[in-house]
């Protein structure tokens, strides 16, 4: 049996967290399909021919997969759900919005935001906010899975040559129609994929402040912006910037936290990362208990004059 792998795209290119689910999926064994389910996104299937250790591309297009919707993506993924003995999905928005609907349809418990596959029927998963990780063994013939982008390594995005197949695309469910999207605009690095990264929290104290401080370290490392709930909460940085158990989860290289005190809510978005830098003037914020580099200090004098010694 092969392995089914949903690719999250914008039907010209494959997001980043495709990669990290293909990698899931060889490590469940057998061939790696991704089904590529878009309009017009013959670019995003060539894409995906690409990633290395794809062994198959389905490229269904028609007009109702355009954008994405649910309840047609679904459609397309039981279309041919019988041929694969595990489906994986991103445990990204998209990802988690049709992973349960193809779980139910089938009949199987969905496993969710899995870090590691211990054997193709065994996985493991963060609970209790990462605290503690579960292993997991599912024993439905088909295994509906999400996966968690940080645990696991990038598939190489070149390298693979893999047949991109046609499939015959399901027609649109009719229960959902695409109204608009209001996309932020944004130069930085997308969260989820940023190498750097540097967040602040309710020290801040205003948008303004939130902007004049933080932005110019971002620019100087070309880092991606985070915010902790609190700095959201008060309007100090926008939703999409949430690190934590309800934001983002992340894992750069570099995570700088400002003026985060480091609950575990937020500890369970940015714990993985490879080396985190806090700046809080409390020696007692758990932050520090993460922390790779700890500086006990006021971040509106400490982010500043990081900047100024950036070069
Ligand atoms: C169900 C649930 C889900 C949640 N999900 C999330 C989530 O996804 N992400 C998240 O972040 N939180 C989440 N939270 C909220 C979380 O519990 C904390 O309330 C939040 O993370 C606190 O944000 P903060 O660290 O910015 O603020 P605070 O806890 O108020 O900490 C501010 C820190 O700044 C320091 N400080 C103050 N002034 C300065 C200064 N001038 N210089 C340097 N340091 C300074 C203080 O010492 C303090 O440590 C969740 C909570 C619940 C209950």
């Amino acid at each position: 049996m092969s392995v089914l792998v949903i690719a999250e795209h914008d039907n010209a290119s494959i997001k980043g967290a495709t990669l990290n689910t293909v990698a899931a999926a060889a490590a469940c064994g057998g061939d790696v399909h991704v089904l590529v389910a878009g309009h017009n996104a013959g670019a995003a299937a060539a894409a995906a021919a690409q990633i290395a250790g794809v062994a198959k591309v389905i490229h269904a297009d028609a007009a109702g997969l355009e954008h994405g919707l649910a309840e047609n993506v679904a459609a397309q993924v039981l279309a041919i759900a019988g041929n694969y003995s595990h489906i994986l999905f991103p445990a990204t928005a998209g990802g988690k919005n049709v992973a349960p609907r193809v779980a139910a349809k089938l009949d199987v418990a969905q496993i969710s935001d899995i870090t590691k596959v211990v054997g193709a029927d065994t996985f493991e998963r963060p609970i209790y906010a990462g605290n503690a990780i579960a292993t997991v063994q599912s024993g439905d013939a088909v295994k509906v899975i999400t996966v968690r982008t940080t645990g696991f390594d990038a598939a190489p995005a070149t390298g693979g040559s893999a047949p991109v197949e046609a499939a015959a695309a399901v027609a649109d469910a009719g229960k959902s129609s695409f109204v608009g999207r209001e996309v932020t605009k944004n130069d930085r690095p997308e969260l989820t994929a940023a190498k750097i990264i540097v967040s602040g929290g309710r020290a801040l104290g205003s948008a303004e402040k939130f902007t004049e401080v933080m932005t110019p370290l971002a620019d100087k490392l070309g880092a991606a912006i985070g915010a902790s709930r609190a700095a959201v909460d008060a309007g100090y940085a926008p939703n999409d910037l949430q690190v934590g158990q309800t934001g983002k989860i992340v894992a750069p290289q570099l995570y700088i936290a400002a003026g985060i005190s480091g609950a575990i809510q937020h500890l369970a978005g940015m714990k993985d990362s490879k080396v985190i830098l806090a700046i809080n003037k409390d020696p007692e914020a758990p932050i520090f208990s993460v922390a790779d580099y700890g500086l006990e200090a006021d971040l509106f004098t400490a982010v500043p004059e990081l900047v100024k010694a950036i070069s």
